[in-house]
């Protein structure tokens, strides 16, 4: 697709299988992004994603969560878009890294929450294994990847981390995430 860059396997899970890894944008337009310098950059050279925010999606964690891969599977097809507009606007402010499935073990061993090493891989992001866990440290470092253009102008690199799930009890659409008072600027 025009707007997909295969990155390639994030890396390889506990059984050794390929975790995917997708990012989407556009490349950054000089006259968007007046803080490129022209001198580092040609037109055609311009960077993809140094000057913009991220937005990390992860699914699948939780095997049995089907819906995951399902809500996944429309977020890709919309903001791969080619005729919506809301996808092109994104696409041009945002960088979007998508891992579709980060428990491929568990979903072909059949398990319902777990990985191949037992373990709840959403449970174990502040002590990740780098054996047991690679895919936990993996996200890690994307998250914390440099992006000292960011950081200088007084922002976080990352604008959300969106985890896909599904519920046992709840019932449609809904998000839990952090609460911050109402006019708090990491909202926007
Ligand atoms: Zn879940």
């Amino acid at each position: 697709m025009r707007y997909t860059k295969d990155a390639g396997p994030i890396c390889h899970s506990l059984s050794g299988v390929d975790v995917p890894y997708l990012i989407v944008t556009t490349r950054a337009h000089q006259a968007d992004f007046n803080f490129i310098d022209p001198k580092e950059h040609t037109k055609e050279s311009l960077p993809e994603d140094k000057s913009k925010r991220t937005v990390v999606l992860t699914g699948r964690v939780h095997p049995g969560e089907t819906n995951s891969s399902f809500m996944m599977e429309g977020f890709i097809n919309f903001i791969t878009s080619r005729t919506d507009p809301m996808a092109a606007e994104l696409r041009k402010r945002l960088v979007f890294k998508i891992l579709p499935c980060v428990n491929p073990d568990g979903v072909m061993a059949g398990n319902y929450r777990v990985s191949m090493s037992g373990n709840d891989l959403n449970r174990r992001y502040l002590n990740p294994h780098p054996k047991l866990h690679p895919i936990v440290c993996a996200v890690k470092k994307l998250i914390k990847e440099e992006r000292p253009d960011i950081s200088a102008r007084g922002e976080c690199p990352i604008l959300a981390f969106i985890d896909m799930h599904g519920h046992s009890r709840k019932k449609n659409v809904f998000m839990y995430g952090p609460e911050y008072p109402i006019h708090d600027t990491r909202y926007i």
